[in-house]
């Protein structure tokens, strides 16, 4: 039987429950279980999709095409297993399909509450991966307890715990043991008022961790058992770590695999297998090269609008022995040549990011046409690569204000224009050219260097492409389509004759990127980034 673990989170958000849940199944994955992580949103959009990245960061899309929250690149990239539509549901989902059953009359007769035709759904969405796909299934629950939204989940969970049993389910609680400086003291009273919380929904947490900044006393330990109504052994410290990937090997020295193995019944190594893992964070602590890549993007002040591009050049980063220092630039602040040239002279690689709309695209195309000139090394991302075809056909094609459709509808030169299957889509939810489609590439390409494959698989979220009319003209100046996606002949790889490594690619390589399978495009463009390091 399926197995099931819940994380909660109490006292503040950004606690990191993702990262808690993914290093708990990591271990668990060592042990040789077979885990998916899934994460409950209690918002009311159907998915994040529509979001913007102020409200949200990023938008992870899955091979099955699903916009979802950032958390499933962490699944992702620790567990190396792909995830899907069903690893993330919100409220909107759940109440979008009782409602849907509702009006084709399932529930003819009665009315409709959250107690217990909500709940019911909710407990439904919580084991649809269970069954023989899976071991363990871990649920991390977005929000924080005491928050009016997360009501019907902590229902639902309390629900579960009767109908699974106690050796089947665990909960897992994430708290904040803050430090005041005055005091000179670690407090525990936040967490004993978050499990009361949780209590009084009917959840009592079989294991609290304990999120801190100094290491938590035996005495803490105790005390915090004593209230939270748990053995003490269940109370486990989370201290902070200076990079997420060490949160597996903490949470290993705090024997979490063991606590839950233990409440769960499991039958298990006496220790997880971890060697790829440890090898990994042995080239992130002593690498041997450094290099300054900038990413020009317009939301440079959220880290969390760009995750998995920061993530992936951690991995491709140690992949390659090397220190990457990502440089957070605002393309708005490039469209003045004296702040631009300040601003990427000290880089060895360019990396243009992602993103919608005409704010700031001057700038990258600014950008753009600096690594070109210079021959940086450039990985241009979706808008990215977009741009990157922009810029050629102003700068090198002659084709005055050249542009996207996307920016500018009037263009004399729409060199990017809406995908034929997009034109006539009104709604915005769920609409764009999402998820894994194959991609054929040229044998000479530096796309064919770095997968060394011919047919490679990556994900989209675009409504925009490169406009076939204008290939000839391009190929023929030298910017030339090195992959393509075989069905449709759309465009899904520019590269540049004649440069170092110059490479624009309409998919989100990023997204596939994870500790043990870095991915092979930044790993090439890192490896290129050293190679041609001349500051
Ligand atoms: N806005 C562009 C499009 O829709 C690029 C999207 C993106 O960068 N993800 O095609």
């Amino acid at each position: 039987m399926t197995k099931y673990i819940f994380v909660t989170g109490g006292v503040t958000s950004s606690l990191g429950k993702g990262i808690i849940a993914a290093s708990l199944a990591k271990l668990l994955q060592g042990h040789g279980f077979k885990v998916t992580i899934q994460k409950f949103d209690p918002y009311i959009n159907v998915d994040p999709g529509t979001l913007n990245p102020y409200e949200h960061g990023e938008c992870y899309v899955t091979d099955d095409g699903a916009e979802t929250d950032l958390d499933l690149g962490h699944y992702e990239r620790f567990l190396n297993t792909p995830t899907s539509q069903e690893n993330n549901v919100t409220t909107g989902r759940i109440y979008q399909t009782v409602i849907n059953k509702e009006r084709a009359g399932e529930f003819l007769g009665k009315t409709v509450q959250v107690i217990p035709h909500i709940t019911d759904e909710i407990k439904r969405r919580m084991t649809l991966l269970g069954g023989k796909n899976y071991d363990i299934i871990i649920t991390e629950l977005g929000g924080t307890v005491g928050d009016i939204e997360s009501l019907p989940y902590l229902e639902a969970l309390r629900q579960l715990r009767m109908e699974l049993g106690d050796h089947n389910y665990c909960t897992v609680h994430l708290t904040l043991i803050p430090y005041l400086a005055a005091a000179k003291e670690l407090k525990t009273k936040p967490t004993q008022h978050s499990v009361k919380e949780l209590q009084e929904s009917g959840v009592q947490p079989d294991i609290l961790v304990c999120r801190t900044e100094k290491p938590i006393t035996d005495e803490i330990r105790q005390k915090l058992a004593l209230f939270c109504n748990l053995s003490k052994d269940n109370v486990i410290e989370a201290i902070d770590a200076d990079t997420i990937y060490e949160v597996p090997i903490l949470m290993l020295k705090e024997k979490l695999d063991q606590r839950v193995i233990k409440q769960l019944k499991l039958k298990s190594k006496s220790a997880p297998e971890l060697k790829a893992w440890r090898e990994f964070l042995k080239n992130l602590r002593h690498p041997i090269y450094e290099v300054n890549i900038g990413l020009i993007g317009k939301y440079n002040e959220l880290p969390d609008a760009y995750k998995s591009i920061y993530e992936a050049f951690v991995h491709s980063g140690a992949a390659n022995m090397c220190k990457v220092k990502v440089i957070a630039i605002h393309s708005e602040s490039l469209e003045d040549p004296e702040k631009l040239n300040q601003a990427l002279k000290g880089l060895n690689g360019i990396l243009v990011a992602p993103g919608f709309g005409e704010r700031g695209i001057e700038g990258k195309i600014e950008a753009i046409r600096y690594a070109r000139e210079n021959q940086i090394p450039f990985l241009g991302i979706c808008l990215g690569m977009q741009c990157a075809v922009v810029e050629f056909a102003r700068n090198v094609l002659g084709m005055k204000k050249a542009a996207s459709t996307e920016v500018d509808p009037k263009t004399k030169f729409p060199v990017i224009h809406m995908m034929t299957e997009q034109r006539n889509i009104k709604e915005k939810g769920g609409t764009m050219r999402l998820g894994a489609y194959e991609c054929k590439l040229s044998k000479t390409s530096k796309a064919h260097q770095a997968y060394k494959s011919t047919l490679i698989s990556e994900r989209h979220r675009h409504r925009y492409e490169f406009n076939n009319q204008y290939l000839a003209e391009f190929e023929e100046k030298g910017m030339w389509a090195s992959g393509k996606n075989p069905e449709k002949n759309l465009v899904e790889i520019m590269e540049l004759k004649g440069h170092p490594w110059f490479v624009g690619v309409q998919f989100h390589p990023e997204l596939k990127s994870t500790v043990e399978t870095p991915h092979p495009l930044f790993v090439s463009f890192v490896g290129s980034c050293i190679r041609n390091k001349k500051i």
